[in-house]
């Protein structure tokens, strides 16, 4: 979001590096891994003093314990009485670079939250750790496969060692012998009959040789000038804004962005890739490994499966100089490289990059700010910026690149809209497939392409629809949907608190079949079946890829054109490659657009403009399937044009309107309890503290129940902040929050930029 609104490069140091001939210090600042409140002073023992500085972790005594600190400062006097000695150095001198340190203060400053918690996510769990830290790692690896015969004799004896056969075989990788609790003696029992070998170091299944060196693509006049631009920006640190590069899917930004990390190389510095979780494919790994398989080792790819172990080699390796290029999700953008020279963000626009619990931070923010702090360059890509980012690219905040066209003028796919409702008319009752799609799916089948159908992920939605002609009950105020509560009948606006009573029939066509429609993956799959046996049909969504490595196996499966129909939610969206596949449909449309949320229709439009990437990647043209009840809603119309500018026109109006993000900032605070009347009164008293201490500008809405009203049998009432602003809103919320004395079983928690609404 415009991070770069709150950020003045004057605060930022010329020269972010440590000192060297610093005089020596006799105190040091910490914060507690575990603290609960405000840093403290130590003194640094005398054998300390030249290498305790900022960024170094420390024990130190606390009461009758020792525990685990981050020193943020170092100082020649203190103020504080009775200062007690540090105990030990952990680690590196500076474990935490300065310029991290710097990042988690702003991010705790920004996003209203503890400093300590700030601190968690700059310092890996892993790493925080400290006993971790030179610990030797065990790994047990298959060298054979048993013999049927010596296999049950196994089977019959000895249960545990069989267990661990499975789960070798499984993984298909050598596993970290402290992943399975117990195995020890039956692994050893296992090692002496020869079948596997354990060892101290993982033996590297991922040879030199395993990725085909790929090499630069001439490129085309809309990439060269985007290229030109990002090198321009590597080469000119500190001088250059922020890139916005808007390149509808499959004009080949991902080639823009390999040359320009080449670049990078070459000028000696090193690069942070981040992409999505879900994007995080070995499909695209594979390409950027590719591309540099000449220094393949320096590439460091951090998933979020890999064990505690490996994620220390990682961060290590990394810190440590022994990587140069780190791509990964989200927390990837902590990772701790010297010298950065470029940030990618690919997707900026996914909402997967905000952090659902503190610190609540968007690592596409977190980027354009740590990019200012190292004076380095940062590229945001997407074929469907965000608001936010595009409209910082409107005020001149960011330099806005633009590659309206594919990759050899191939045309975008064709996307036809299927009106639902004419479907229930004929049809009376709710089809999954409708004719059309139906139709389309079976042309495909019979000349052997692929068909992809999509369906958005079920989430908490509760809009009222009416089924006959597409109304959906809206807030005056917000113009965003309202959402039915069962408990007092009533519907609900999430934003302002606005509440009606639920209507009986439709308030345009008087049908009575206004209620909330919707249906999973698993209906999606049984239907089709149905109606196509002969047809090869896998699903692909949380439910059903919760086995390791399944998820790679249905995607190979695909790719070798052994399914004929992929049915799947957000997670086949993102960031793949099947030239066979021809048709996408998207089952319904609906879900997800109507929300109590002011970014339905964003989401929306972003989510059918990615998933119609999907299709005709190939020779052969693509066709997307959209069906909808609310055929005119502009997100889809706009979509089905692929006309971003026209979209973002309109949406920036409303957004403008109603005082929603970009043009105000939005911050979310929900208060839980356990007890409905005490929950309901501190956000009432919270509320009335935040009107009377407001600067003007920063409006405060009415606290009220939460779309999920009860979680976990907490209560959970929200109140939602705007003004010009993200910092004064939550510098507003910190002074007030201080004050506030809170009941014992509730809590507030504070979401800046807050990007759901639940
Ligand atoms: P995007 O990331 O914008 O969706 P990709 O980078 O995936 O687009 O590019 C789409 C396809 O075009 C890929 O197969 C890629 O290899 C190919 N491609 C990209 N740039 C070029 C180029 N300059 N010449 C030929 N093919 C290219
Ligand atoms: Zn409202």
């Amino acid at each position: 979001m415009s991070v770069a609104g709150s950020l003045s490069t004057k605060a930022i140091p010329a020269d972010a590096s440590i000192c060297l001939d610093r005089p020596m210090s006799k105190f040091a600042r910490v914060l507690l891994d575990q603290s609960t409140g405000r840093p403290l002073d130590y003194a640094i023992p005398e054998t300390l003093r030249l290498r305790v500085t900022e960024g170094s972790r420390v024990r130190v005594p606390l009461r009758s314990r020792v525990v685990l600190a981050t020193v943020v400062s170092v100082h020649e006097e203190t103020d504080a009485r009775g200062v007690r000695e540090i105990a030990e150095l952990v680690g590196d001198d500076a474990l935490v670079r300065p310029v991290l340190m710097r990042l988690a203060a702003w991010m705790a400053d920004y996003y209203c939250c503890p400093e300590e918690i700030a601190m968690r996510a700059v310092l890996p769990v892993v790493i925080r750790k400290a006993e971790l830290a030179h610990k030797e790692r065990l790994f047990i690896e298959l060298v054979r496969t048993p013999a049927e015969n010596e296999r049950s004799e196994i089977e019959r004896r000895a249960p545990r060692q069989i267990d661990i056969l499975r789960n070798l075989e499984a993984v298909g990788a050598p596993i970290e012998l402290a992943e399975i609790p117990g195995a020890r003696t039956a692994a050893k029992a296992l090692e002496k009959r020869g079948i596997v070998r354990i060892g101290l170091r993982r033996v590297a299944r991922d040879p030199e040789g395993e990725y085909m060196p790929s090499h630069d693509l001439p490129l085309n006049a809309e990439q060269a000038v985007a290229l030109a631009a990002v090198r321009d920006a590597i080469d000119r640190p500190g001088e250059t804004r922020p890139l916005l590069l808007h390149g509808v899917t499959g004009s080949g930004k991902t080639e823009v962005y390999l040359q320009g990390l080449r670049h990078a190389l070459e000028a000696g510095k090193s690069a942070i890739v981040l992409v999505p979780e879900i994007s995080l494919t070995p499909q695209t790994v594979e390409r950027f490994k590719s591309r540099f398989a000449d220094i393949q080792s320096q590439v460091a790819v951090l998933h979020s499966h890999l064990s505690e172990g490996e994620r220390h080699d990682e961060w290590h390796k990394i810190h440590s100089g022994g990587a140069r290029i780190v791509i990964g999700a989200r927390s990837a953008i902590f990772a701790p490289l010297e010298n950065l020279g470029l940030i990618i963000v690919d997707e900026e626009h996914e909402g997967s990059y905000k952090q659902d619990e503190a610190p609540r931070y968007n690592a596409r923010d977190v980027a354009v700010y740590r990019a200012a702090l190292e004076r380095c360059a940062v590229v945001l890509g997407s074929a469907t910026p965000s608001l936010e980012s595009y409209h910082n690219a409107t005020t001149g905040k960011y330099r806005l690149l633009e590659m309206p066209s594919r990759i050899d003028d191939r045309g975008m796919p064709l996307i036809r809209v299927v009106d639902l409702r004419l479907q229930n008319r004929q049809r009376g009752q709710q089809q999954v497939v409708s004719a059309m799609l139906r139709v389309a799916i079976e042309r495909r089948l019979a000349i052997g392409q692929q068909t992809i159908l999509f369906l958005n992920r079920r989430g908490y939605s509760s809009a009222l629809m009416c089924q006959a002609c597409g109304y959906v009950a809206q807030c005056p105020n917000c113009s965003v949907a309202l959402t039915y509560h069962r408990d007092d009948e009533r519907i609900r606006c999430h934003l302002c608190g606005h509440a009606e009573r639920t209507p009986r029939a439709c308030p345009t066509c008087k049908d009575p079949a206004i209620r909330h429609a919707g249906f999973g993956t698993q209906k999606v799959e049984e239907a089709v079946r149905k109606i196509f046996p002969q047809a090869r049909v896998a699903r692909m969504d949380a439910d059903s890829m919760a086995r390791k490595g399944s998820y790679r196996e249905t995607l190979d499966q695909f790719q070798a054109r052994k399914i004929d129909i992929l049915i799947g939610t957000q997670m086949i969206a993102k960031g793949l490659h099947f030239p066979n596949v021809t048709l996408v449909g998207i089952v319904n449309a609906d879900v997800g657009l109507h929300m109590a949320d002011f970014r339905a229709g964003e989401r929306t439009f972003q989510l059918l403009t990615q998933v119609a990437g999907r299709a005709g990647r190939g020779e052969a043209e693509g066709e997307v399937l959209v069906q909808t009840f609310t055929p005119a809603h502009p997100a889809i119309q706009h979509a089905r044009h692929h006309d971003f500018a026209g979209y973002w026109e309109q949406e920036s109006e409303f957004r403008r309107a109603f005082g929603h993000p970009p043009f105000q900032r939005f911050v979310l605070a929900t208060v839980r309890g356990e007890h409905a009347e005490r929950t309901e009164f501190t956000a009432q008293t919270l509320a009335r503290r935040l009107r009377e201490a407001a600067a003007e500008g920063i409006q405060i809405g009415e606290p009220s129940p939460a779309p999920l009203a009860r979680v976990k049998n907490e209560h959970r009432y929200h109140l939602t902040l705007r003004g010009p602003g993200a910092l004064k809103i939550s510098r507003l919320l910190r002074t007030v929050l201080a004050k506030l004395t809170l009941p014992r079983d509730v809590r507030i928690g504070v979401d800046v930029d807050a990007l759901h609404l639940l």
